[in-house]
């Protein structure tokens, strides 16, 4: 699906000239000759952004703009307002209702593009975003205004003192500020983290987009938005660093109000993502780890040892699993209290797992149940194990809001036999346990012993 952008301007030849070059880009166009249309067609139509032009008679472009800022079925649609050249106040009184970007009449195509191209990619992150948290646009508007105001870390690479200047001192307001002169400092201050890099393509002694490029291929640099600061007379350049991955593009002379729109909104992206990666690394560990003893639940068990399987097949390897179970477990939470019998959970489970080896894959598989799997270990060697960490847990008490509990655990081991399956391997182990609890708990014992130890 193409991005849909809404343009809105009452002259009918300025619509014209913008249909047709973003047309040409195969975006989806829709136009609006006044503010109040613009609002009227946003209520009912999915806008990936919206191009304003400021003077129209009725609603001007910065009330409309406004507006749709203001509602919270809009207020994600990026806005660039259109504005002639040197209005410097209208930049600030843009910034103040809302609009994203900004871009001046005549409209420069490369520029045009470039904006364009900056704040579909902001959009497609706040919609995974939103679409992520699922709650529907107008309840995360808080949530990203937090993430709005947030400051940022922020690397100029410029060697001409009076030039960094220009840029740090208005940013230093809001954000934390480093510049450095040598582009060889960058890889240590990407790697301490930082959300945006402002590359000075006028530098005298070093290369900027070479600069640009190292930061992509840095593995601490490859999210980092980049905005470069180039002359408006070296296009080829600028085309070239979108070519290597730059972000944005800010034109010298630098204004201050447009300095600060950018940085905002590649901020805003940055951060967007970086909540989103978080997002989704929540979600993962959520769904293979129990939240009450942090060990890997039963579908990480049975994904980490799929990889064992096929290495018995391919290269005769062994390896064996045991099944830990509380012993009278039922007991301890009728006496003490479910509260208590999580905090044994917990206990149980940190000694399991600190007394297992790296390479052991230790899960709470069920209730008050736990099961390991030891990779290169027979049968005999992992009851041994088993035996080792069964004595350690019912031999040291659990202390637990300073009562000494006694907690025992009973064990059943089975070596994997070939072209077993888990299922078949986990029943030998829990008839090994059974029989266990049958001879008296707080003991370990293992599928191919015959008779009760
Ligand atoms: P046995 O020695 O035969 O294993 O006796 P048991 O009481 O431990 O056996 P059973 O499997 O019948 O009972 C397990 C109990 O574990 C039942 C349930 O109340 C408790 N349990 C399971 N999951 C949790 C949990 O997440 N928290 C707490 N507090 N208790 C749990
Ligand atoms: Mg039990
Ligand atoms: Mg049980």
């Amino acid at each position: 699906m193409s991005a849909r952008i809404l343009i809105v301007d009452d002259l009918a030849p300025n619509l014209h000239l913008l249909v047709v070059k973003l047309a040409a880009e195969y975006y989806d166009v829709l136009t609006a000759t006044s503010g109040e249309e613009a609002l009227e067609i946003a209520s009912k139509e999915r806008l990936d952004l919206v191009l304003m032009d400021v003077m129209m008679p009725g609603m001007n472009g910065f009330e409309a703009c406004r507006l749709l800022k203001e509602n919270p079925n809009t207020w994600h649609v990026p806005v660039v307002m259109v504005t002639a050249l040197e209005e410097s106040k209208d930049r600030i009184r843009g910034l103040e209702a809302g609009a994203d970007d900004f871009i001046t009449k005549p409209i420069d195509d490369f520029n045009l593009m470039a904006r364009v191209k900056s704040l579909l990619r902001l959009k497609m992150v706040t919609d995974q975003l939103i679409s992520h948290t699922n709650t529907g646009t107008g309840n995360n508007r808080p949530a990203f205004e937090k993430m709005n105001a947030k400051p940022g870390n922020i690397l100029i690479v410029e060697d001409h003192s009076t030039r960094s200047k220009k840029i740090s001192v208005p940013l230093s307001k809001k954000h934390s500020v480093t510049v450095v002169t040598d582009p060889n400092l960058v890889p240590a201050h990407l790697k301490r983290g930082v959300d945006l890099v402002i590359v000075s393509l006028v530098s005298e002694n070093f290369d900027g987009l070479r600069l640009c490029a190292s930061i992509r291929h840095d593995e601490n640099g490859r999210d980092v938005p980049i905005l470069v600061v180039g002359d408006p007379d070296d296009e080829t350049r600028l085309v070239r660093g979108y070519d290597l991955g730059v972000n944005d593009t800010l034109m010298r002379p630098i204004e201050i109000e447009e300095l600060k729109a950018r940085t905002q909104t590649q901020l805003r992206r940055k951060f967007y993502a970086d909540s989103l990666r978080d997002n989704f690394n929540q979600n993962l560990e959520m769904v293979v780890t129990d939240s009450l003893t942090g060990l890997g639940n039963r579908r990480f068990f049975e994904r980490s040892i799929e990889p064992l399987f096929e290495e018995m097949e391919a290269e005769n390897q062994v390896f064996s699993i045991m099944v830990f179970d509380i012993d009278h477990f039922k007991r301890v939470n009728d006496i003490l209290g479910h509260d208590m019998g999580d905090q044994i959970l917990k206990e149980v489970a940190a000694r399991l797992a600190s007394n297992m080896r790296a390479i052991d894959i230790v899960s709470r598989y069920g209730g008050e149940e736990f099961m390991i799997a030891m990779p290169d270990t027979n049968e005999d060697a992992a009851l041994l194990a088993a035996d080792r960490v069964r004595g350690l847990i019912g031999g040291t008490p659990v202390y637990i809001k300073g009562q000494a509990l006694h907690i025992t655990t009973s064990v059943g081991v089975a070596e994997v036999l070939p072209n077993e399956k888990l299922r078949d391997v986990f029943k030998r182990a829990d008839a090994a346990l059974y029989r266990a609890k049958l001879a008296g708990r707080n003991r370990a014992l293992s599928a191919s012993t015959k008779k009760a130890a």
